[in-house]
């Protein structure tokens, strides 16, 4: 085969390894091992052909993620004011087993899964919105989401300091406790009505 850059070159295929620029979990540089490069002799022109790049994209998200463990799950969950196993899972559109799979190592959340677990047992207005999108069968409501009802005619911050003001706030409601009464002084149509101590203490270990 003929190199498609310079059209006369001889191709050559060899296996390297390649730095990412992300660290693996032990803080070393992640390289994916393997890669095949593709070369000519002629222009020296080096590329990677595209469903080796998919493969080595897929290895590095695979890498970078690091799931959580079946007893990070399970304190997580026990932490929840939630009966069994079933109803979170109900509670989180999953499969009704998904909860004894994983506290068991049968499998482990997939990234999105891993990532909805995080957030709800983040704090009890992340788990408090889930539950209530259940209430209203998920008809979606403008007024949970109110940084979506800026009136920029009525407003004189512009659109980019609105958004950094906006996410800081979302920020500060939904991650940070100590500044909840503050974002909901300011926020005065958005109440919070319960509080982080709804939360039950893991069990010591
Ligand atoms: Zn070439």
């Amino acid at each position: 085969m003929k190199c498609p850059i310079c059209n006369s070159g001889k191709i050559v295929s060899q296996k390297e390894s390649f730095t990412t620029p992300y660290k693996a979990s032990n803080g070393d540089d992640l390289v994916v091992p393997n890669v095949l490069v593709q070369s000519c002799k002629d222009c020296e022109e080096t590329w990677i052909e595209a469903a080796e790049s998919k493969r080595v994209g897929k290895w590095i998200a695979k890498e970078r993620f690091t799931p959580l463990s079946r007893e990070e799950i399970k304190r997580l969950r026990e932490s929840l004011p939630v009966g069994t196993k079933t109803e979170l899972a109900e509670l989180l559109c999953l499969n009704e087993k998904a909860f004894v799979k994983w506290e068991k190592g049968y499998n482990e959340p997939n990234k999105a899964n891993d990532l909805l677990l995080r957030l709800i047992a983040r704090s009890r207005d992340n788990f408090d919105f889930v539950k209530s999108l259940h209430k209203k069968n998920f008809k979606f409501d403008a007024s949970d989401y109110f940084w979506l009802q800026v009136n920029e005619e009525e407003s004189d911050i512009s659109s980019a300091d609105y958004l950094s003001y906006s996410y800081s706030s979302v920020e500060g409601t939904f991650l940070s406790v100590d500044s909840r009464v503050q974002v909901d002084s300011v926020y005065d149509d958005y109440s919070v009505e319960s509080s982080e101590s709804d939360f039950k203490q893991p069990k010591a270990a």
